[in-house]
């Protein structure tokens, strides 16, 4: 038996991090145990939507965990109704699950898939997925995604899901057989880098996952929550998938996910599904809290100008240092950097108290709080167009 020798070691090495301990979160703000502040535009990687530790939050997380923590998934809960009742509310699924991680969320819209092909479809299973898409890091999650990088790992995979090709509907046609009961997408897939799919391709693909009697999901993990300035991404589209996942934004920083289901596609029966957390008071109140704030039409129509406001900023930002494209919805935006430099400047931006991400090597990518101001919006852009003049700057010497 060995004991960690420091606190670093005792915690499993699943990736590089700086060994930098964040202390203390306030809006677009984070601080390290140094006392060192940073400009927070990854906000957990598109989390906290109303951005560090948002009074509302902290209220409802206050009020609900001096009554109930947890009374057993065996029985109903007050938040959990009134949760899963404003989200059917406000989107055009009949049912919710709760789940504690948007892949826990996935591998249930995977297997209420299944079920309704076991049902309807004489055990169609297989569900058609996208190059690129990612859905998460279970077994079944890592199957369905498309990220190269998964390929080799963890064999033998989870069979089912053959790979269309982003915004190509014969590439989907030409995969439909009689095992196939349904289609999953990112509307823009965010870890592969900002990759939207059209709305018009949306529209098409809906048009024939009806036609074929397939079930349409949405993982809306990432692109949920008024990420895009709609409360879900699939309005921009004016359609209507069968089944939604959500995660990320929608416990604004705390661990919940939900998967939405139409009365017809909501199929589970009892014993199908479950699990000791799911749909627990504390995370559903934080998630009413949310909603509250993000469902207001004022909050979706001032996170859209935003999101106008930073992508035209960017757009300033890639003209001055003859960069790329920014591409992108809303609030969850990429700049193309056209060089694999992408890890030089977050280490960068780092060391300059700014916090960015870069998904792929050639972009960064964007996605504050759905409340960050333009004043923060132009403290990042100063940070990062200075960031970017010493890079030029040293790439003409080299
Ligand atoms: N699906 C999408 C589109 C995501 O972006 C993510 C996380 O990045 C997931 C699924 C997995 O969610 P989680 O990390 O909560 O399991």
């Amino acid at each position: 038996m060995t004991n960690a020798i420091n606190p670093y070691d005792a915690l499993m090495n699943i990736t590089a991090r700086p060994s930098t301990v964040f202390v203390k979160g306030d809006g677009a703000y984070l601080w390290d145990d140094n006392g060192k502040r940073y400009l927070d535009f990854m906000q957990g990687w598109a989390v906290n939507c109303l951005g560090h530790s948002p009074p509302e939050i902290l209220e409802a997380l206050t009020v609900q965990a001096k009554l109930l923590l947890t009374p057993s998934p065996a029985f109903y809960n007050g938040p959990s109704l009134k949760l899963a009742k404003a989200l059917t509310d406000r989107s055009c699924f009949d049912r919710v699950f709760f789940t504690n991680s948007g892949a826990e969320a996935n591998e249930g819209a995977i297997k209420l898939a299944r079920k309704y092909g076991a049902l309807h479809r004489h055990g169609a299973y297989e569900i058609i997925t996208f190059d690129g898409g990612f859905h998460g890091r279970t077994l079944a999650t890592m199957s369905a995604s498309g990220k190269k990088a998964f390929e080799p790992l963890f064999e033998p995979k989870v069979s089912g899901f053959p790979k269309a090709k982003i915004n190509d509907l014969e590439s989907v046609k030409r995969l439909i057989t009689a095992k196939t009961i349904a289609v999953m997408l990112e509307p823009i897939q965010g870890e592969a880098g900002v990759w939207p799919f059209t709305d018009q391709f949306l529209r098409d693909l809906r048009a024939l996952t009806m036609e074929q009697g397939l079930l349409l999901i949405f993982d809306e993990i990432q692109t949920g929550m008024g990420r895009t300035g709609k409360l879900f991404h699939y309005e921009h589209a004016e359609i209507e998938p069968d089944i939604m996942t959500l995660g990320k934004g929608i416990g604004g920083g705390v661990p919940l996910a939900a998967l939405l289901a139409t009365e017809k596609a909501a199929c589970f029966e009892h014993g199908d599904q479950g699990g000791t957390f799911n749909g627990n008071p504390l995370m559903c109140a934080a998630g009413l809290a949310v909603l509250n704030e993000v469902g207001k039409p004022e909050f979706l129509k001032s996170a859209t100008e935003t999101g106008l406001f930073l992508e035209s900023e960017l757009q300033k930002l890639s003209a001055r240092h003859g960069l790329g494209e920014v591409r992108g919805r809303g609030l969850l935006l990429a700049l193309d950097l056209k060089l694999p430099i992408g890890a030089a400047i977050v280490a960068e931006a780092f060391e300059a108290g700014l916090l960015l991400n870069s998904p792929q090597a050639d972009a960064l990518r964007f996605m504050p709080a759905l409340n960050v101001t333009r004043e923060e919006i132009a403290e990042m852009i100063d940070g990062l167009d200075a960031i970017l003049t010493k890079a030029g700057a040293a790439r003409r010497v080299a």
